[in-house]
């Protein structure tokens, strides 16, 4: 691993060791540049965490890599990795309804009863409006804004839609891909992920946790971790280097900014008015998640959601993991875990660690009947302060402005799933992209 004083001058500066960042700086060395990462935290795969105990893995950030992820996977073969995927078996979905009675689904039959005539119709409705006669877009990346769905919410664009197929198809959609409600999310993000949950893809998870592939990537890069980068040096409007938070400066001729948007917003310079504009208010759905250890197994459904019932709660969301992915977790243990979600999500965030845990366990007897307190092993909090973007009604349009005004900076560019399409696959395109970038700009330099 590199040190950082020793470090004067690269060609590119990658800041962030999350999946976007690895990616890209594996993507720039690969191209035959000299590339360093630059993390702040003591480990790398930023939102992709794996935390272990006793031998059980839980995964308590990226859950599932997608057969439709086409980049991710080229590059988990280039790593030599494809024999660390499992195909996850099929998982059985719980929905909690209105009365507060159980369905467990087990296929597409299920959810078609479930939904009874009026879902269905609704169903077949919206698989032709939005997915086969709809405007084409690209599901991982985004190349261009389609008005009429950028404008409105999810919930005002489906209006036509009958109360079932909103609450078994399209709430726990939202709920389960950005993590928030269909008032707080566009038709366009809501369209991109109907389509790909059309195209029924598989989902896939590393023997070892997800953790393995940023860390694989890791192996390939030099990455110096616990440096904060706090701004950037410009030199007549070029960006020359980053600044660091403990003073030092390390100079560059491209610096490739793969943080948050938050991060990357207290990083550009308050000249660059037009990216920190967006920068400094960029719609997300932050999470708290509770994760309880307990001492026996659990019989129940992978996914349960609970997102249609009357009472206020802020966890409609439970994976119970030990079902979900049984060769992570060899004791055979339940380890279950509770989801909360914009709107609501900030007001958790604020409680504390006990006060969040509490909460959540008295939540999960909706979905585990019986759970008793004396079954906990241990329990855990992680806090997703940014957890993902959420793409409000006009983002795509400014997500796309945001990129051409950026491009107008020379020696830096921003990569990052945020400002694509939320997910890992989105993160590594993007990567890809502005490693291109950058390259080109060091041969226009030589
Ligand atoms: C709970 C949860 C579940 C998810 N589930 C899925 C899923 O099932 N499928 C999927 O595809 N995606 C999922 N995602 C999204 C996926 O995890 C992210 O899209 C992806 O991991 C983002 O990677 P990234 O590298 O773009 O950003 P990040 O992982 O956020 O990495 C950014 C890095 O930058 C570092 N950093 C920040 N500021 C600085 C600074 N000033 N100096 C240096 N370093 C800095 C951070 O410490 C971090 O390591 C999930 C996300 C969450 C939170």
């Amino acid at each position: 691993m590199p040190i950082v004083s020793e470090v004067s001058k690269v060609d590119v500066i990658v800041v962030g060791a999350g999946i976007t960042g690895l990616s890209t700086a594996y993507a720039v060395q690969k191209a035959g540049g000299n590339v360093l990462v630059l993390e702040a935290s003591d480990h790398v795969g930023g939102r992709i965490m794996t935390r272990e105990r006793n031998g059980d893995k839980v995964e308590v950030g990226q859950q599932y890599l997608l057969s439709t992820y086409d980049n991710a996977l080229a590059l988990i073969e280039e790593l030599g990795m494809s024999g660390e995927l499992i195909e996850e078996s099929r998982e059985a979905y719980q929905y909690i309804d209105k009365k507060g009675r159980s369905h467990v689904l087990d296929g597409e039959t299920d959810l078609l009863r479930l939904l009874g005539v009026r879902g269905a119709a609704d169903l077949a409705r919206a698989t032709l409006q939005l997915g086969t006669l709809g405007k084409p877009y690209p599901t991982y990346d985004l190349e261009t804004c389609v008005e009429e769905y950028d404008n409105v919410t999810a919930n005002e664009g489906l209006a036509w839609a009958g109360e079932k197929f909103r609450d078994f198809v399209l709430r726990p959609m939202c709920y389960g891909n950005a993590g928030t409600s269909l008032d707080h999310l566009s038709l366009f993000d809501a369209t991109r992920m109907f389509r790909s949950h059309l195209k029924k893809p598989k989902h896939f998870a590393f023997r070892q946790g997800n953790l393995s592939f940023p860390k694989k990537l890791a192996e390939q890069v030099p990455v110096v971790l616990n440096v904060k980068v706090s701004g950037l040096l410009t030199r007549d409007d070029t960006v020359v280097g980053v600044q660091l938070a403990d003073g030092r400066s390390v100079e560059a001729r491209h610096v490739i900014l793969c943080t948050t948007p938050d991060a990357a917003a207290r990083i550009t310079p308050e000249a660059f008015t037009r990216p920190r504009a967006l920068l400094d208010d960029f719609h997300h759905s932050p999470l708290a998640l509770a994760f309880f250890h307990l001492d026996r197994p659990v019989r129940s459904a992978g996914v349960s959601f609970g997102i249609a019932y009357p009472e206020k709660r802020f966890f409609n969301l439970s994976i119970n993991h030990t079902v979900t992915r049984p060769f992570l977790v060899p004791s055979g243990k339940a380890i279950i875990s509770a989801w909360s979600a914009y709107p609501d999500s900030p007001e958790m965030l604020a409680k504390s660690d006990e006060e969040i845990a509490g909460r959540a366990f008295e939540e999960l007897k909706l979905f585990y009947p019986g759970l008793s307190h004396e079954w906990i092993e241990h329990n855990e909090v992680v806090r997703h302060a940014w957890g993902y973007s959420r793409h409000a009604p006009g983002d795509c349009r400014r997500l796309l402005e945001f990129r051409d005004d950026a491009a107008r900076y020379a020696g830096l560019s921003y990569a990052n799933a945020d400002y694509n399409l939320v997910s890992l696959e989105s993160g590594i395109i993007m990567g890809k992209r502005a490693a291109a970038r950058a390259m080109l700009g060091l041969k226009e330099l030589a």
